[in-house]
């Protein structure tokens, strides 16, 4: 496994592949791997014929240069699973070698699609995302991209990315990785306390509820995210959002549909995590039930 940390020598590695027309998975992180991750890896390995992993703590994607700061890194043991799935190339960057000093361009999402979720409160997160994956993609240049349903905004952002600035990669979006109770396999749970990290499972657990309550006959938005506020709320947890979005243009919807997208976020203690799905279970694989 090769081990890159400058854009030139990732672009030089990945030189001799291009010319074999080798089929290129790329599967971009922030590092701090977890199974949630490696899942995506596993899809990519499969299906094409060389796969690369970026581990890049974006900093201009942070909103908080102390969360930029606290982010979880684990480099060694990275590398050590990376290696272990198979991967054929990994690029760790470098920020002052990702960024020129005097940079000045970016990739800036507009209109519903940054209007709701994370986009109400985390005012230029996702122009770093945008702007860092563009980058990546204009140096890897991969045939297909690697996407957890996990951050559904993102993603679907992605999606928007590469169809509204004509990119030839193919986006594959995977189903979000849970533990066995149902909490969302996220690398900033790592930061939760004993206690935290039990009242976090109200964020399945609401989203467990959204299903039944629609499966109920309930479809009014309103009413949904009320009650998934109050559970969540009640366990412990301070919520950013609760909302109802069309899985497409992600602009809130009055009344809940089978294919519409439930999203919640929400700090307990000082870690704020995310989870989602889709209203009606029977669209998508169920969340597993908490003991
Ligand atoms: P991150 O390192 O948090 O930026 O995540 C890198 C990629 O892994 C993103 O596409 C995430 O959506 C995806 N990911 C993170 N957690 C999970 C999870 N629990 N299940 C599936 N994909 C995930």
């Amino acid at each position: 496994m090769k081990v890159l940390k400058t854009k030139q020598s990732l672009t030089q590695a990945l030189e001799p592949w291009r010319s074999e027309s080798a089929s290129l998975g790329f599967v971009p992180t922030m590092g701090a791997l977890h199974p949630g991750h490696f899942a995506l890896v596993e899809q990519a390995t499969q299906n094409n014929d060389k796969t690369i992993v970026s581990l890049f703590v974006n900093p201009t994607q942070f909103d908080h240069a102390s969360d930029f700061e606290s982010y979880p890194r684990d480099l060694e043991a990275d590398l050590e699973g990376l290696r272990k799935a198979g991967v054929d190339a990994v690029f760790v960057g470098q920020s002052d070698d990702v960024y020129s000093p005097h940079h000045s361009f970016w990739v800036v999402p507009e209109g519903e699609l940054v209007a709701n979720l994370c986009g109400r409160t985390r005012g230029l997160h996702f122009r770093g995302v945008a702007t860092i994956l563009l980058k990546l993609f204009n140096i890897i240049r991969p045939t297909q991209a690697y996407f957890g349903e996990k951050d559904f905004q993102q993603l679907t952002i992605v999606r928007r990315l590469v169809k509204d600035l004509d990119l030839s990669i193919k986006v594959v979006a995977v189903p979000t990785v849970r533990d066995l109770d149902g909490l969302a396999l996220a690398s900033r749970n790592r930061r939760l306390t004993p206690e935290n990290r039990r009242a976090a499972l109200a964020l399945s657990q609401s989203l467990r509820l959204a299903k039944a309550l629609f499966a109920g006959g309930e479809t009014l938005s309103d009413q949904l995210c009320k009650a998934l506020k109050v559970h969540i709320e009640n366990a412990g947890g301070r919520v950013d959002y609760v909302e109802i979005v069309d899985p497409t243009t992600l602009a809130l919807v009055k009344h809940g549909r089978a294919e519409s997208r439930v999203a919640i976020a929400a700090f307990f203690g000082d870690v704020r995590l995310i989870d989602n799905c889709q209203l009606d279970s029977s669209l998508d694989s169920p969340l597993p039930q908490s003991s």
